[in-house]
């Protein structure tokens, strides 16, 4: 690699040097899979490219992030529009720590998709505006845009309707003469607030990644967590000596047996803990299987 290019006694080179290629082809060649200056991110599970002088990728180098972090607030660089944007939803978080009362937005719909929130809300959940703060209000409108506009997910709204219902009771009534006031038809100047027009295009992230909330995500962190077997045990024959019952369990539901196949490990270690007396680990494992 380190060899330097030929040249003949002109000076000129004998072969093209690599660097000399034109397009991207040569460079996925040398750091691209199989070549020869290819690393991947250390990061278990992640297949990124690892950044030079580190070895994590650009999303799993912690250093890196801690760096721009502490350039942004030294004032060595100036924040990104995003970072503007992340940096305002959070000061307004903390101001309505203070007083969940005061309005600010985070959040903007165009007219026509405010109205849709609406009927949501006031005509099919009977949210009454004027008791509800702008902190839970905010907060309801993001959940919208993922559960209601971005995914037709109604379980995932009616947990936001939920826990907005279950905030505001602990933020309890309203100051005296707070009146709810209706969002301006003009987009907002402040490029900080985040301006909802219409639905996310198909394939952007928003779409294609299911609308999670902290109950989804939960959720899903406890199904993907799997328990190793040791490896004494002979998983398969455990599995296979208790199919039938395994296969009453699933009912035909792919769902259900794509799971069992996922956690066969785990299976196969509480059904030994059963047969030893110990029900826990199975009905854990029960209770994972659920569709
Ligand atoms: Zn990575």
């Amino acid at each position: 690699m380190s060899e330097l290019p030929r040249r003949n006694a002109h000076g000129q080179f004998v072969e093209r040097p690599v660097w000399l290629r034109p397009g991207w082809a040569w460079v996925r060649e040398i750091w691209g899979p199989g070549g020869p200056r290819h690393r991947t991110c250390t990061k278990e599970g992640c297949s990124g490219y690892a950044m030079r002088g580190s070895d994590r990728c650009v999303r799993h180098d912690s250093d890196y992030h801690m760096r721009k972090n502490a350039d942004l607030i030294a004032g060595l660089r100036a924040p990104t529009p995003n970072e503007a944007a992340r940096l305002y939803r959070t000061q307004a978080s903390n101001i309505w720590r203070c007083n969940p009362w005061l309005k600010i937005v985070t959040i903007w719909f165009a007219p026509r998709l405010e109205e849709r929130f609406v009927l949501d809300c006031r005509h099919l959940a009977g949210l009454n505006f004027d008791t509800i703060a702008p902190v839970v209000m905010n907060n309801l409108k993001w959940a919208w845009l993922r559960s209601r506009l971005n995914h037709d997910d109604p379980p995932a709204w009616q947990r936001a309707l939920k826990n907005a219902r279950a905030k505001q009771r602990k933020i309890g009534p309203p100051p005296r003469g707070y009146a709810y006031e209706q969002p301006s038809a003009a987009p907002p100047a402040d490029f900080r607030i985040r301006q909802v027009l219409a639905k996310a295009p198909p394939g952007s992230p928003a779409r294609r990644n299911p609308a999670v909330d902290r109950e989804t995500r939960a959720r899903l962190r406890r199904e993907s967590t799997v328990v190793p077997a040791p490896p004494t045990v002979d998983i398969d024959a455990i599995v296979a000596e208790n199919w039938p019952a395994l296969r009453a369990i699933a009912a035909g539901d792919q769902r259900v047996l794509d799971k069992i196949e996922r956690h066969r490990g785990e299976i196969a270690l509480a059904l030994i803990k059963q047969r030893e007396g110990d029900f826990e680990p199975w009905l854990a494992a029960l209770a994972k299987l659920k569709p």
